[in-house]
């Protein structure tokens, strides 16, 4: 496996929390550079995608001529994380998307949208992640793992309430995604795996 000392991680800057993720991964001792255009994606050791709406989200990579070069680095290794709205962008499949709904794919899993219920804004909870104790997650109007194919696997559920046992923290490979928005914490442990996955340690 390649290793990389200090990667180049872009945070994809179309809509979301771009300066929070900057700052995490910075945090988290990556070099980290907001990404709108095709050629902002060549030199990169990873991606995140964050939040906000998926339907948005595509609609503006269409727009940014993004969406087919995206594909093809993801299709080409490239690792990357998303969060909330980015988790959905990365699933290979999703569940109450609108007509059609386009991703960019990457992830061996099923996404639904607005899983929580879109009456639920937003709320708080501890959630059970594998190498990462006691985290607490907030989410917005946030999706779930509804199906995690046999190449992904689960590091994260709901630890408590209502929602107990549902899947928000996934891994395939060199792609990690969560329901939850790391970046508006302040606990970069989330963007540490993440960075350690794009150095090649884990
Ligand atoms: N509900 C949004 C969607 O479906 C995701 C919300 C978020 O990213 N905070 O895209």
């Amino acid at each position: 496996m390649r290793v990389v000392n200090e990667p180049l991680i872009g945070v994809l800057a179309l809509q979301g929390d771009v300066r929070e993720h900057l700052r995490m991964l910075t945090e988290a001792g990556a070099r980290a550079t907001a990404v709108r255009r095709p050629h902002e994606l060549d030199d990169l050791d990873g991606l995140v995608i964050p939040g906000g709406e998926s339907t948005t989200i595509i609609r503006l990579a269409d727009t940014f001529e993004l969406t087919e070069p995206l594909r093809k680095r993801l299709a080409d290794g490239l690792p990357a994380f998303g969060t909330c709205a980015g988790m959905i962008m990365l699933a290979d499949r999703i569940v109450d998307g609108t007509l059609g709904q386009q991703t960019f794919g990457g992830m061996d899993i099923t996404v639904r949208r607005n899983a929580f219920g879109r009456q639920i804004d937003s709320f708080e909870a501890d959630v059970e992640l594998a190498g990462i104790p006691d985290y607490h997650a907030l989410f917005i109007r946030a999706p779930w793992v509804e199906a995690v194919g046999p190449g992904a696997e689960v590091l994260g559920r709901v630890g408590s309430g209502p929602a107990a046992g549902r899947i928000v923290a996934v891994r395939d490979g060199t792609r990690l995604a969560t329901s939850f928005h790391p970046e508006i914490t302040h606990d970069s442990r989330v963007h540490a795996l993440f960075v350690a996955m794009v150095k090649g340690n884990l």
